[in-house]
């Protein structure tokens, strides 16, 4: 399949998820996530109307930031950073990207909006939660997400938008709808503190039908939209 079929096929997938849930499409946002593809795959999407990009590895990701910036021939494109974020890379991440989904610490959302270029609008930042309470994984405890969400809207340039999971991998529909509907809970919650904490970033290649049936409205997509990664 080349690229622009695979686009159909998910915003077909996309669509059918949308109706059983009696959403509007426009209420999903399709992130497709470029990390180890190569900034012509990136042009090549961004001129079948796809704008929002998400990239894990910093350096990999502003070479090709750069390099498509300066290309006249692409859109303009927003970037969403979705990898572990260690500290000391903060300030890069606050200098080119749109969107931070992988927020777990308030010292991590206090560095991002200290170097936050004044220029530029606040960042929009998403809260990880780790839903499925494996030990290996990043993001904050369910119990503990709403006292980071409430600590961060004190930072003038972050701005939190809602939470992010990846749920546990090998599961069964059950288990992984259970991982979705923690978030929702918690979105629920954190939109009485403030109206723009109205977003939901969970669901991939296998299961963003699922996730979109339990309230996601922005899905990272990588191999079901540009095949295997090596
Ligand atoms: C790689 C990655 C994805 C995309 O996963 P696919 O299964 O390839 O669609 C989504 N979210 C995060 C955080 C990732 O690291």
């Amino acid at each position: 399949m080349n690229l622009e079929t695979r686009l159909q096929v998910i915003e077909g997938r996309i669509l059918e998820a949308c109706e059983r849930s009696n959403r509007p499409r426009q209420s999903v946002m399709l992130l497709a996530v470029s990390k180890t593809k190569l900034a012509s795959d990136i042009l090549a999407l961004a001129k079948l109307g796809q704008h929002a990009f998400g990239e894990n590895y910093l350096q990999e990701a502003i070479e090709k930031i750069t390099h498509l910036a300066d290309s006249p021939e692409c859109p303009s494109l927003t970037w969403h950073f979705i990898g572990p974020i260690q500290s000391n890379k903060t300030r890069p991440i606050a200098e080119y990207f749109d969107w931070v989904h992988s927020v777990d610490r308030l010292k991590i959302a206090q560095r991002l909006s200290d170097q936050r270029p004044r220029s530029k609008s606040p960042l929009n930042i998403f809260i990880q939660v780790n839903t499925s309470a494996e030990a290996s994984k990043s993001g904050v405890a369910p119990d503990e997400a709403l006292e980071l969400a409430n600590n961060l809207r004190n930072l003038p340039n972050v701005k939190l938008r809602g939470f992010m999971t990846i749920p546990s991998t090998g599961n069964q529909t059950e288990q992984l709808a259970k991982e979705f509907e923690i978030c929702r809970q918690l979105l629920r919650q954190a939109s009485k503190l403030d109206s723009d904490i109205n977003m939901l970033s969970m669901g991939m290649s296998n299961d963003l039908d699922l996730a979109i049936e339990h309230g996601s409205t922005c899905i990272r997509v990588g191999t079901a939209l540009f095949g295997e990664r090596q």
